[in-house]
C-alpha cells in the first residue's frame, strides 16, 4: 500500500471511514451530485465553513482533530439554528495525498459524523496549501428554526456552558500564559476538539428567542444578536461560567475575562429567552446533562454594556476577531498583523 494516494483511492477511504446510512439520502458519494429527499414539511438550514492551516487551527494540530474540528463548527452552526443535521460535504485542498494522514482526518470526521448521524454525501479534493471546507444540511419543522432576531427587551440572555476555554488552550500554546501541562492539556482540547450543542439547539426550537453559537468571541457574537433584534443588553461579567480547569488557571475574574469575553472556538450557544420559560428550559438542559446559565437581560435600549457584581460598567477593548481588521490590536491573540504564522483565528467574519 503506497503512503501517497490517487484521488479516488482517497475518497474511498473518505467514505468508507465516515460511512452513515440515512434513508433520506437517495445517493451519495459517486456521482456528480448528491441526491437528497428531505422529509415532507421541513425547511432546510445550510451552512458552510471553512478552516484553512496556521489561520483557524495551530499548524502542529493532529489530523483527527482538523476532522473533527471541521465538522464541529459546521454542526455548532445548525445547532444555532435549532436544526437536525442531516449530511455533509466535504472541499479538501491538501498539499499532498497521505495516507496517514487522510486516515486521521477520517477518523476524526466519521467520529463525530457518527454521533449525529451526518452523512457525508459528497465533496471535492484539490491539491494546495491545506484548507479544509465543510458544508452542513440541516433541516428543522417548517417554520420552526432559531433566528438571531427574535430577542425582546426582558428576555434573559443565557449561555450553554463555559467561555474562554478554547481561547485559553491557544494562549498556552502559544506560550502567551503559563499553566501547568495538566491545564494545558484540557484547555487545548477545547480547542481542538469543540462539542457542537445538537440537541439543546433542537430542545431551544419553540423556547428561545434567538440563538447563535459562540464562534468569534461572546461579545461580537451576541452583538449580532442584538443587531439583528435591534435591542441592546446588560451582560454581569462575572456571571460568565468558566470551566474548573479555568478558574485554576486565573482565579480573578477579571483576568479571565478578556479571553471569555472576546475569545472565540468555544462553539457553545448563546441564546435569549422569556424570563416565564426559564424554569422549564432548566429541567428540559438538565435532562440531557447541560447547565445553561443566565448573565444578563435584553433591553430596549441598544447597545452592550458590561457590568460587575456591583452594576459599576466595565469598558472592553474589542468584541472579537474580524479576518479582515487585521490592523487592530487583539486583546486576546496580541497584534493581528504582526501574529506569528502558528497563530490562529476563530472562524471570523462571514465577509
Ligand atoms: P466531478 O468531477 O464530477 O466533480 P469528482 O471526481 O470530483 O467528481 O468526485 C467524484 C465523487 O467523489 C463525487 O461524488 C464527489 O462528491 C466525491 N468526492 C470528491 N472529493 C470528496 C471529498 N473530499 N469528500 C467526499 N466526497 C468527495
Ligand atoms: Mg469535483
Amino acid at each position: 500500500m503506497p503512503a501517497r494516494l490517487g484521488e479516488f483511492d482517497l475518497i474511498d477511504r473518505l467514505r468508507r471511514r465516515t460511512a452513515v446510512a440515512r434513508r433520506d439520502v437517495i445517493v451519495g458519494i459517486g456521482d456528480d451530485g448528491a441526491l437528497l429527499r428531505p422529509r415532507a414539511g421541513r425547511d432546510s438550514v445550510l451552512a458552510v465553513d471553512t478552516l484553512v492551516a496556521g489561520v483557524h487551527f495551530p499548524l502542529d494540530t493532529h489530523p483527527r482533530d482538523m476532522g473533527w474540528k471541521s465538522l464541529a463548527v459546521n454542526l455548532s452552526d445548525l445547532a444555532a439554528m435549532g436544526a437536525e443535521p442531516v449530511a455533509a460535504l466535504l472541499a479538501l485542498t491538501l498539499p499532498n495525498a497521505d495516507r496517514a494522514w487522510l486516515d486521521a482526518f477520517a477518523v476524526g470526521f466519521g467520529a463525530l459524523a457518527r454521533r449525529h448521524g451526518v452523512a457525508l454525501v459528497g465533496g471535492d479534493t484539490t491539491r494546495g496549501p491545506l484548507s479544509i471546507s465543510v458544508t452542513v444540511i440541516g433541516e428543522v419543522p417548517r417554520g420552526r428554526a432559531l433566528l438571531r432576531s427574535g430577542a425582546r427587551a426582558g428576555d434573559l440572555v443565557c449561555v450553554s456552558g463555559p467561555l474562554g476555554d478554547a481561547a485559553a488552550g491557544l494562549a498556552l500554546v502559544q506560550g502567551r500564559i503559563d499553566g501547568g501541562i495538566a491545564i494545558t492539556r484540557r484547555l487545548r482540547r477545547s480547542l481542538d476538539r469543540p462539542t457542537p450543542r445538537v440537541a439543546l439547539g433542537i430542545a431551544l426550537r419553540g423556547i428561545a428567542s434567538a440563538a447563535i453559537d459562540v464562534s468569534d468571541g461572546f461579545l461580537a457574537d451576541l452583538g449580532h444578536v442584538l443587531r439583528a433584534s435591534g435591542v441592546g443588553a446588560t451582560v454581569e461579567v462575572a456571571r460568565l461560567p468558566a470551566s474548573p480547569a479555568m478558574r485554576r488557571l486565573l482565579p480573578d475574574v477579571r483576568a479571565r475575562a478578556p479571553l471569555q469575553l472576546a475569545g472565540g472556538d468555544d462553539y457553545e450557544l448563546c441564546f435569549t429567552v422569556a424570563e416565564r420559560r426559564w424554569p422549564g428550559l432548566l429541567r428540559k438542559a438538565a435532562a440531557m446533562g447541560m447547565r445553561p446559565t443566565v448573565i444578563g437581560r435584553i433591553e430596549a435600549r441598544v447597545g452592550l454594556r458590561c457590568v460587575d457584581a456591583g452594576g459599576g460598567a466595565i469598558t472592553t477593548a474589542r468584541a472579537g476577531y474580524d479576518h479582515f481588521a487585521l490592523s487592530t490590536p487583539h486583546p486576546t491573540r496580541g497584534v493581528g498583523r504582526a501574529d506569528p504564522p502558528n497563530a490562529t483565528r476563530s472562524r471570523g467574519s462571514r465577509a
